[in-house]
C-alpha cells in the first residue's frame, strides 16, 4: 500500500500544529538536504508552457529516495475562482522504484517556500531587520508573513497588492498576530510599502516581465526576497537592481532559465544557496550591501518537504491507498486484472482446454 496525505489530512495536522512550528521544522529538513548538495542528482525542472501558464515536473534523487512534484502556475486562474499554483508529489524508494508516499503539495508548497525564504533571510538579511514590505497578497503571502514575523522577528508588515480584496483578506487572516506584536500597515503603492523597509518580499503573479521594484526604491542594506518571478518571461525586479546587489540562487542552471537572473548575461556572477548555508560563501558582506534571494523553487525543497511529511505525520494523519498492485505472484499481473471479474464457465481454463 502507498501512504497518502490529502488536503484533509494536512488540514487536520495543521489544526493541532502551529504553522510557524511546521515552517520551522520544514526549514530544518531543507537545510539538512542543502548541506548534502553533492549527494543529489539535480536537474532543472521540465516545463510545459502555454500562453496563460506553465505545468512543471520537478524530479530529484539522493540515491536512496526519489521525488517529483507536479506544479502549475496560471496567474489568470484566480479570475475564474481557481488558484494560481496547485501541486502534488511523490516520494519513492530508489531500490525498488516503488512509490512510498503520494501527497498533496499545494499547501505544502506555500509552507516550504516560506521555509526557504526564512532560511535565506537568516543568512542574508541584516540581523536588526524589523520591517518587511510584502508586495503581492495572494495565496502564498500569509505563509511568508508568518515565517518572517514569528521566526525572524519582523514586527511591522507593509502590505500592497493591486487587488485591494487580496490585501483585505491578508489583513483579516493575520489579525490574530497583533497579539504577538505584528503591526500591519496598508500601503497605497509599492513605493510607499518599500520605503524604509528592511526586507522586501515580492510574491506577485503575472506572466510577464513585470517591474515590481525599480532601482530608485532600493535602499542600502535591504534584503530582497524575490519569490514571484519563477519562469521564463516572468520576472519582478528591474535588472539594474541585480547589478547593484549580491544575488543568491537555488540551483544556477534552473535560475538562469527561470529566475530574475534570466534578464542577465550568462556570465553574471551568482552564488548558490547551498554555499551560503554551508558557510563556503557569505550571504551578506556589510550592513550597507543590498542582497537578493532570487527564489524560483527547487526540487530539493519539495524532496525535503515530502521527507518531513513522511516522517512527521503519524498514522492519525495518513491514509493508505492501493495505488500499486500487491501480488502473491509478482509475475501474475493478469491474475490481478481479472480477479474482480466473475469467472463464467465458458471462460474457465477447463472450458478453454476443452475447446
Ligand atoms: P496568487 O495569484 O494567489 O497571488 C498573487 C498576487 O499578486 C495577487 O493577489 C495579485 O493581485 C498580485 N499582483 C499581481 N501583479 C501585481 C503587481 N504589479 N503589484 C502588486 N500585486 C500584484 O499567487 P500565489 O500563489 O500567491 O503565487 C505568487 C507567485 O509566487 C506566483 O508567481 C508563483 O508562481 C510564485 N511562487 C513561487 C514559489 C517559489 O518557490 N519561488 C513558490 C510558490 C509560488
Amino acid at each position: 500500500m502507498v501512504k497518502y496525505i490529502g488536503i484533509h489530512e494536512l488540514q487536520t495536522f495543521l489544526a493541532s500544529n502551529p504553522i510557524e512550528r511546521v515552517i520551522e521544522s520544514i526549514a530544518a529538513y531543507i537545510e539538512e538536504d542543502y548541506l548534502r548538495w553533492s549527494h543529489f542528482e539535480k536537474t532543472a525542472r521540465l516545463a510545459s508552457h502555454s500562453a496563460v501558464g506553465v505545468i512543471e515536473l520537478m524530479p530529484i534523487s539522493d540515491g536512496n529516495l526519489y521525488s517529483f512534484k507536479y506544479v502549475n502556475g496560471h496567474p489568470q486562474n484566480t479570475n475564474d475562482g481557481l488558484m494560481t499554483v496547485t501541486a502534488f508529489g511523490v516520494l519513492a524508494d530508489v531500490n525498488t522504484g516503488y512509490p512510498h508516499l503520494l501527497s498533496e503539495l499545494t499547501l505544502t508548497t506555500a509552507l516550504r517556500t516560506a521555509a526557504t525564504s526564512l532560511l535565506a533571510a537568516r543568512h542574508m538579511a541584516r540581523k536588526d531587520s524589523r520591517s518587511m514590505a510584502l508586495i503581492g497578497n495572494g495565496a502564498q503571502s500569509e505563509f511568508q508573513a508568518i515565517a518572517f514575523h514569528r521566526l525572524l522577528g519582523i514586527t511591522e508588515l507593509r502590505v500592497f497588492d493591486v487587488d485591494p480584496a487580496a490585501t483585505q483578506k491578508l489583513c483579516q487572516n493575520l489579525a490574530a498576530y497583533a497579539d504577538t506584536g505584528l503591526r500591519i500597515v496598508r500601503a497605497n503603492s509599492i513605493a510607499e510599502a518599500v520605503r524604509g523597509a528592511d526586507i522586501v518580499t515580492t510574491v506577485t503573479a503575472d506572466k510577464r516581465n513585470a517591474v515590481i521594484l525599480t532601482p530608485d526604491m532600493i535602499e542600502p542594506g535591504m534584503h530582497l526576497n524575490a519569490v514571484g518571478g519563477d519562469c521564463p518571461g516572468k520576472t519582478e525586479l528591474h535588472q539594474d537592481i541585480l547589478k547593484m546587489a549580491r544575488v543568491i540562487v537555488e540551483f544556477e542552471p534552473q535560475s538562469r532559465i527561470e529566475g530574475e537572473l534570466q534578464q542577465m548575461p550568462a556570465d553574471f556572477p551568482v552564488t548558490e544557496f547551498w554555499q551560503v548555508l554551508s558557510g563556503t560563501a557569505r550571504g551578506r558582506d556589510s550592513e550597507q550591501e543590498v542582497t537578493v534571494f532570487d527564489s524560483v523553487g527547487f526540487a530539493l525543497e519539495d524532496f525535503s518537504a515530502l521527507r518531513y511529511l513522511d516522517q512527521q505525520l503519524g498514522d492519525d494523519y495518513v491514509q493508505t491507498i492501493d495505488l500499486i498492485p500487491q501480488l502473491a505472484n509478482p509475475k501474475d499481473l493478469y491474475g490481478a486484472a481479472i480477479s474482480g471479474i466473475p469467472v463464467k464457465a465458458s471462460q474457465s481454463p477447463a472450458a478453454v482446454v476443452a475447446a
